[in-house]
């Protein structure tokens, strides 16, 4: 989303207001992939007289990924506040600093880095998932035999020891 920023930098210290969508690129965070619904970005900007534009605002969006769990879908909605000065002539390169250099300003990125600085740092389908154990409630049939996890087994555990202790008493 882009704000046309002509008229304020004409009218330095005047308030526009703004409002429209962003649409948002999926996210990889910790190997997980996370979906954005478009974000709803609406505020205010004004021009500074060097040209600088301030903008204050709010955005709010649905994040769609797996329970940590137990993989069930989880969606869930982020919010934000922001205000932070566009610098006219700023290294576009430069994380620290937003910055624009023509008569637009991208709001792409300043959405983008609210968001994933506010999203869960977990993403779950209920407090207190019971995890894997939930997919035999919603009647996904989960089988571990012995052999797939053969060091998981009390028997076979006990069973070693019992023959370290025999070991053990031949000496
Ligand atoms: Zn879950």
């Amino acid at each position: 989303m882009k704000l046309d920023v002509t008229q304020a930098i004409r009218n330095a210290g005047t308030v526009y207001t703004f409002q429209g969508e962003q649409a948002m690129a999926p996210q990889d965070i910790s190997g997980d992939r996370i979906a954005l619904d478009d974000a709803r970005v609406e505020g205010t900007f004004v021009a500074m007289e060097n040209g600088d534009v301030v903008v204050d605002g709010t955005l709010a969006t649905v994040a769609h990924a797996r329970c940590a769990y137990c993989l069930a879908p989880v969606s869930v909605t982020v919010k934000a506040d922001y205000h932070e000065t566009f610098v006219y002539g700023g290294d576009p390169e430069d994380d620290e600093v937003f910055s624009y250099d023509s008569g637009k300003i991208d709001l792409e990125k300043l959405v983008m880095s609210y968001t994933v600085l506010n999203l869960p740092m977990r993403f779950v389908c209920k407090e207190n998932c019971a995890g894997i154990g939930d997919w035999e409630s919603r009647g996904v049939s989960v089988r571990l035999s012995q052999e797939e996890l053969p060091g998981q087994h009390p028997f076979a555990a006990l069973k070693q020891l019992l023959a370290e202790q025999a070991g053990e008493s031949d000496d």
